[in-house]
């Protein structure tokens, strides 16, 4: 029987056919994005890969497309209902409640970088694992939260040089605002109810709001003349959203308020925000967020706000991979050792241990026999230099060290190679810090 991945999953593997499934260019993205973490001062959160189904259902809400539809959901042994985590939020505020976090201090900020898994129509820019970089900030409502945060996202994308990118910001109110306006959604969708799409027509009942992020054609026609969830705001909500503006203006961040941004989740409240990209076609959303005040009380957590977004990795590697930005090289171990005659072998398999002890990065050809053939494998593998073991050289007992970016090659006596090799590496290596 012949094996294969599950439909809407990937590899990542050092070489890979699609670039945006290189480890490297993996590794890279996480790097930056660490490093943006540390720069806001936020703190990794690791949360489990499942949990029990109902903290899903509960957290993410039940007429959302991720619990009603995409849940990948399994009995264990013992008859319980868990599913694989769809999105980070609703774990995070259950670590936060059970591990009593708020007597920590009074302002948490966690990031989490890692898996997720729905069950959808996979199809490109969308898997049925995929992963996600994204932040929680539990303990403050202010505006100028919602601007940190949202900066944040944005100097992630800086950070990678993305470009062509559209920062959208709608609010959408709290639980009542959102239930005079659901009604007058619907008073305005019931005349045209049979023009809908056959998901708008279902959302009608179960989530309206939803019918206003559609991307089908004729349901975007009926919208152009829908209320305004904006509309609906109490003072409070509008002057809260005034403020973020004006203060995203401050820092030159730009935006545009598209009021029919309602985000998929049903926790959000406030301020909500995505990233659209055009270069990915449909799937074309890097990133997005809101604030979600109550989602911790419902949860019978503290009465504290929050707010957080996600983005998604493949789709950020991808457009970064489209737009042809910037990845550093590759790089190999620092030196490939050929022992090119057989007693020479010995001596170079204690070398390359001494050096990797030393923390050198350090490849060994094994099976070296023509000079040549070895190395073509060290410029393949990117190595930095070579070190020559041949029949001449253990007469000698004078190494040739060869560096293949300048073709210098220098003859070192096997007394001083260690040390030369390691005065060398660091050496260099404090030139690139
Ligand atoms: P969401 O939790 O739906 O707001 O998703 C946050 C981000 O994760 C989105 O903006 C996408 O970039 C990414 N994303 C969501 N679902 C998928 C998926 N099935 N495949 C790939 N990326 C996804």
């Amino acid at each position: 029987m012949k094996y294969q991945i599950p439909k809407g999953l990937f590899d990542i593997l050092p070489i890979s056919k699609e670039a945006f499934k290189e480890t490297d260019k993996w590794q890279y993205l996480e790097s930056v994005i660490n490093k943006l973490a540390k720069d806001y001062n936020f703190e990794e959160i690791r949360i489990p890969i499942f949990e029990k189904t109902e903290l899903f259902i509960r957290g993410v809400g039940q007429t959302s497309d991720i619990a009603s539809k995409e849940l990948y959901t399994f009995l264990d042994k013992a008859n319980r209902s868990m599913s694989l985590r769809p999105e980070g939020t609703a774990s995070i505020m259950r670590a936060f409640i059970e591990n009593s976090y708020q007597q920590n201090s009074k302002l948490t900020k966690f990031y989490y970088m890692g898996p997720m898994f729905r069950y959808d129509r996979p199809q490109k820019g969308r898997y049925r694992q995929h992963h996600q970089f994204g932040v929680e900030v539990i303990g403050d409502n202010s505006y100028e939260i919602d601007a940190e945060v949202i900066d944040m996202l944005m100097n992630l994308f800086k950070r990678l040089e993305l470009k062509n990118l559209k920062l959208l910001i709608n609010s959408i109110g709290d639980i009542e605002c959102r239930k005079n306006f659901k009604i007058a959604l619907k008073n305005f969708l019931k005349p045209n109810f049979e023009k809908l799409s056959e998901d708008s027509k279902i959302r009608f009942e179960t989530n309206p709001l939803r019918i206003l992020d559609s991307k089908e054609k004729c349901d975007q026609e009926i919208l152009k003349s829908a209320p305004s969830i904006l509309d609906f705001l109490s003072n409070d909500e509008k002057n809260h959203f005034e403020k973020l503006l004006n203060l995203l203006d401050t820092l030159k961040i730009s935006y545009e308020v598209n009021d029919k941004l309602v985000r998929g989740l049903d926790y959000y409240d406030n301020c909500v925000f995505e990233v659209v990209t055009e270069s990915q076609g449909a799937q074309n959303s890097l990133g997005g967020g809101g604030r979600y005040n109550s989602l911790l009380k419902s949860l019978s957590g503290p009465d504290l706000p929050g707010i957080g977004f996600a983005c998604g990795l493949e789709r950020i590697l991808q457009t970064m991979i489209d737009q042809e930005v910037y990845f550093p090289d590759k790089k190999g171990p620092y030196l490939f050792i050929i022992p090119a005659c057989e007693r020479a072998k010995e001596f170079a398999i204690i070398l390359t241990k001494d050096l990797r002890h030393h923390k050198i990065p350090t490849e060994i050809d094994l099976h070296a026999k023509k000079i040549q053939k070895s190395l073509q494998l060290a410029n393949k593998i990117k190595a930095s230099n070579v070190l020559i073991l041949a029949d001449n050289e253990m007469d000698s007992k004078k190494a040739e060290f060869k560096n293949l970016d300048t073709r210098e090659q220098i003859a070192v006596e096997f007394e001083n190679l260690k040390s030369f090799i390691t005065d060398k590496y660091y050496n260099i290596g404090k030139k690139n810090v």
